[in-house]
């Protein structure tokens, strides 16, 4: 068998390869969840899926050993829900996907299950059920982006001045930051005509009003930021930034938990 495998996504690979990888230490595995969700009138419903994938597979690339589960498509949205086409799931529905993940791939010989955020609304769900499952099985850590505040401050509401965009453009929710990741992944999904500008304001200021009555309350036509500029390389520099964040964070916990 060979010891790099073909793919790194585990929906890729046959179960004889996966046990092989296994007994030759591929013991850690990323779980990307994603959400189907409205990201404004130009950009499609896949967004926090594909990046959440695509981060988390441009980290494994580069870390020891290390395999992607298939993305999750589904999440805690229901802030999005008066939208068509939103799929929310119910916090115990996410909470049992979540322990059922788990527990698979631990049986199937994981020892290190890190979750990562492709929505960040899935993270106030994901952080009890897995706190609550972290010591359940000895000998395996479940883990994930604990200090969502750092990862968003270092990332989403910090690079995008580097690259000499604001952050009321680059926004928190399908705005420029969001537009120029599609622009990279799935360019022949961006409705160009479409694109608008959102709320301007950032996430801190609006997230009560947008919790408690849906984003249409601070945003109508659902966009945080401005959607207008997207840019692919732009998008893929994004990209990476978020899977560098995810690499250190994913090593950080690694070397945390080893006995
Ligand atoms: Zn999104």
């Amino acid at each position: 068998m060979p010891m790099n495998p073909n793919s790194l996504k585990l929906e890729e690979l046959a179960w004889p390869e996966i046990g092989a990888l296994v007994k030759e230490g591929w013991t850690k595995i990323i779980v990307p969840l994603g959400s189907t969700e409205q990201h404004g009138p130009g950009l499609p419903q896949g967004v926090d899926t594909w990046h959440g994938e695509e981060t988390s597979l441009r980290a494994a690339a580069q870390l020891y050993r290390t395999l992607v589960s298939p993305v999750v498509p589904f999440g805690y949205s229901p802030e999005h829900q008066s939208f068509p086409g939103t799929i929310s799931l119910r916090r115990d529905t996410l909470t049992m996907l979540l322990e059922d993940i788990s527990e698979s791939l631990v049986r199937s010989g994981f020892t290190f299950i890190y979750f990562w955020f492709g929505h960040g609304g899935n993270w106030a769900v994901a952080r009890d059920c897995l706190h609550a499952i972290r010591n359940r099985w000895p000998g395996c850590v479940i883990t994930f982006t604990e200090d969502i505040d750092r990862y968003i401050a270092e990332t989403w509401d910090s690079y995008p001045l580097k690259e000499g965009i604001a952050l009321e453009i680059s926004g928190s929710h399908a705005g420029e930051f969001e537009a120029s990741v599609t622009a990279a992944l799935r360019p022949d999904l961006i409705r160009l005509d479409e694109l608008a500008a959102g709320d301007p304001r950032p996430l801190n200021e609006i997230i009560e009003s947008m919790m408690k009555y849906g984003i249409e309350s601070v945003s109508k036509n659902g966009v945080l930021g401005d959607q207008r500029h997207p840019d692919s390389d732009r998008g893929n520099r994004y990209l990476d930034c978020m899977a560098n964040w995810l690499i250190q964070d994913f090593n950080q916990q690694y070397k945390k938990n080893e006995k």
